[in-house]
């Protein structure tokens, strides 16, 4: 045995130990699935010992895998004679281990980001696949922490507190959405502006509360009525929009004036008191002459300025006056 000899010998041992005790998961599988290596990583957490394994097929050992998915990339693999990577956000796992960081808590799982690469015989043949796996858990639950909470802040900054229906900003984004769409689409669509009658009234009768009561309810009603792709706004204090979208001024007539009745038939009991109100609304379709979303409102409101010279709890559609 020469120097060179030792070295190549030396430098053999130093890799198998290396490999062994990374803290990336390493497999090696042959064409047939058989598995080659597994090493300390594997060995650790899935608390199987490599000689239990090598030689078995990796199919027959973990049933639990995505077999038909896994075949797939190997195939592709060993054909294209190119790595494949799967991030944990494609798949969370590919093997299902136990999170070990108490740390970062919460995981029901160790997430993984996979990489499958060709091995190379010295034939210059693709006979083995190194499958690594990288324990990206940390990553993983840090970014659905800060998705969750962006979730949450959006819903925050579109909802108003009192009511749940959507605040003024986010609805007048919608309102100024639907325009757009209504230009390329050209399809109908309807809003109604609707107020609540001598609420100064309800404020100095019965209290502030009372009155903020008054508005849960009328925001409920409204709730109750609307579909899912309508879009239900508080305006102001007492004054509430709804864009139907996909519906004509006659149809959105229909609804406006049973959410005028069904808000009249309302009977709020509040601190003893039974209170009882109406609301006045004005309806406007989108058509081609309407040059904004700002002029649709103008419409919708000057339809509602009518109602209320009307005597309140009434409904005009504009443009029909
Ligand atoms: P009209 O029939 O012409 O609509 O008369 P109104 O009394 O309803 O109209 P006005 O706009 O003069 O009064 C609205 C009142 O609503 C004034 C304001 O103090 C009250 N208000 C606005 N926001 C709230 C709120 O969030 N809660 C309560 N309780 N009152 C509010
Ligand atoms: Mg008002
Ligand atoms: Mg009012």
């Amino acid at each position: 045995m020469n120097a060179h000899n030792i070295n190549e010998i030396d430098e053999l041992h130093w890799t198998l130990g290396l490999i062994q005790n990374l803290e990336v998961g390493l497999v090696v599988v042959d064409r047939a699935g058989s598995i080659k290596l597994w090493n300390g990583f594997m060995e650790n957490h899935s608390g199987v010992a490599a000689q239990k394994v090598t030689g078995g097929g990796i199919f027959n050992k973990f049933p639990e895998l995505p077999a038909r998915w896994l075949q797939q990339k190997l195939e592709s693999v060993f054909l294209l004679r190119n790595p494949a990577y799967v991030s944990w956000e494609q798949r969370p796992y590919l093997f299902h281990f136990k999170s070990n960081r108490p740390i970062t808590g919460g995981a029901a799982f160790m997430y993984q980001n996979v990489t499958l690469i060709p091995l190379t015989s010295p034939t210059g043949e693709v006979d083995h696949v190194g499958i690594l796996i990288y324990d990206v858990t940390d990553t993983a639950m840090g970014q659905i922490a800060l998705e969750q909470a962006n979730r949450k802040l959006q819903t925050l900054s579109r909802e108003d507190r009192l009511t749940g229906l959507f605040n003024r900003g986010y609805w007048e984004e919608c309102l100024n959405h639907e325009f757009e769409r209504f230009n390329r689409s050209q399809l109908v669509s309807t809003l109604i502006m609707f107020d609540i009658d001598h609420f100064k009234k309800v404020n100095d009768t019965y209290g502030h509360q009372a009155g903020d009561e008054v508005i849960r309810v009328v925001s409920k009603t409204l709730l109750q009525q609307v579909r899912k792709t309508d879009i239900a706004g508080r305006y102001g204090g007492e004054e509430f929009g709804v864009i139907l979208t996909g519906t004509s001024g006659e149809n959105a007539m229909v609804f406006a004036d049973r959410l005028r009745a069904n808000i009249e038939a309302l009977v709020v009991t509040y601190g003893g008191n039974d209170i009882r109100f109406t609301v006045s609304l004005g309806v406007s379709e989108i058509n081609y002459q309407v040059d904004s979303a700002t002029e649709w409102l103008e419409q919708a409101d000057q339809a509602l300025y009518k109602s209320k010279q009307s005597g309140r709890n009434w409904t005009t559609l504009f443009g029909a006056e």
